[in-house]
């Protein structure tokens, strides 16, 4: 028998799709008479315009007007104001996603984007498909924003006590809310080579300390002033940069490496993070919940320098109140705290084991095992409420 898992997303950083590859991953490893075919859908290549654009003019509101993004998000971050805005929004893509329904014929669809939930019930309904259950999978840690936390979602799954709580204040029933950790790929439980192996296999440095630097998926914001300040700051390290989708960035550093005093090695979009941060002492990293979580799991200690305004900011207070690793939020607090920090054995260790305190360990296998769970009975399971 198969079963048919939707993913809704939109590529609105890398975090989304990360996310929903995670599960659809742990899906595959799932034995047994059923098998689980999935398909991740970036809704808004259905939507009209504007919502058409909202991948590209996110990460331009991201890489020129950060302020403008924050401003947007805590305007829209209230449930009336929210409600009005999800009216506003819907004939740009009612009748498209109700047809992406029909047309697949999921068992289970699951949004893992807070602006889908509210079109993913109001399409299924149009489908006349009210049997198949929508489950929520958020990947956003601290105050989550409103159009996260629907209560009429057949199941929530949250990353942290402290969505659980914001879920539970912003009445989601206990019995419909899962704490199951941040889907991080299954690949970063599963990498079992040591340090120098992964820097072998890399051509990395063995011997040096790395600092990894990483910005998302789309590689913007302050990624470009915090590597110059730590490139130029004298430090005995060798950086390796991350710059995820942004070309422009990487053709930048490469032309400007040679002429920087300390070591580098520039990369685009990687496929192999797990083994990336598995090679490095340290992670200089925005506030990205899934490079946070991954982080944790691959026991480097983080500082993060930069956050997306409203949406990132309870990440920052999540680095700080569980101790894996500290905000520093200009080049120069970045430049202090790595040198306090990269050669502090003693201090890096405490943080390496408050990560494996936390770390989201069999996140997506057991989300997928609940999804799976799902799919076969069409009905949420009646296990007791997590957290
Ligand atoms: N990522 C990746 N390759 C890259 C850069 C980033 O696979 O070259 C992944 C990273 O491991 C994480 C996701 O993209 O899973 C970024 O998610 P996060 O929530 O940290 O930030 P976002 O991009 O959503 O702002």
């Amino acid at each position: 028998m198969t079963k048919r898992v939707l993913f809704l997303i939109s590529d609105t950083g890398g975090g989304h799709r990360a996310g929903a590859q995670a599960v659809g991953a742990a899906l595959d490893e799932i034995d047994g008479a059923t098998r689980f075919e999935w398909r991740i859908d970036d809704i808004a290549t259905h939507c009209t315009f504007p919502l058409s654009k909202l991948g590209p003019a996110y990460s331009a509101a991201l890489r020129y007007a950060p302020p403008i993004y924050g401003a947007l998000y805590y305007a829209t971050n209230g449930r009336r104001r929210y409600k009005t805005i999800v009216r506003f929004c819907e004939p740009l893509y009612r009748e498209r996603l109700r047809d992406v329904f029909t047309q697949y014929q999921p068992d289970v669809i699951v949004s893992v984007h807070p602006l889908l939930n509210h079109a993913a019930l109001r399409a299924r309904a149009d489908a006349g498909m009210q049997h198949v259950p929508i489950v929520t999978v958020i990947t956003d840690l601290g105050r989550v924003h409103e159009g996260w936390l629907l209560p009429e979602a057949d199941l929530t799954v949250v990353p942290a006590r402290e969505v659980y709580q914001r879920a539970i204040e912003r009445g989601v029933p206990p019995e419909r809310l899962r704490l199951l950790g941040h889907p991080i790929h299954p690949r970063f439980e599963d990498v079992s080579g040591s340090k120098a192996e992964y820097r072998k296999k890399l051509g990395l440095p063995e011997k040096a300390t790395i600092a990894l630097l990483m910005a998302g998926g789309e590689g913007g914001g302050k990624l470009l002033p915090t590597t110059l300040g730590l490139a130029k700051a004298g430090l005995d390290f060798h950086l390796v940069v991350v710059t995820g989708r942004n070309a422009a960035l990487k053709a930048k550093l490469e032309e400007l490496a040679p002429s920087l005093p300390t070591p580098m090695t520039v990369l685009g979009f990687r496929h192999d993070v797990p083994e990336l941060m598995r090679a490095a002492d340290l992670l200089v990293t925005k506030a990205g919940p899934g490079t946070i979580a991954e982080a944790s799991v691959a026991e480097v200690p983080v500082v993060v320098y930069d956050y997306v305004p409203g949406q990132e900011r309870g990440n920052l207070d999540y680095v700080r109140t569980n101790g894996i690793g500290v905000v520093a939020l200009s080049t120069a607090e970045v430049v202090s705290s790595v040198r306090r920090i990269v050669h502090n054995q003693e201090r890096l260790a405490t943080m390496r084991s408050q990560q494996t305190a936390i770390a989201p360990r069999g996140s997506s296998r057991r989300i997928a095992e609940l999804i799976a769970e799902i799919a076969k009975t069409g009905r949420r399971p009646t296990i007791p409420a997590a957290g």
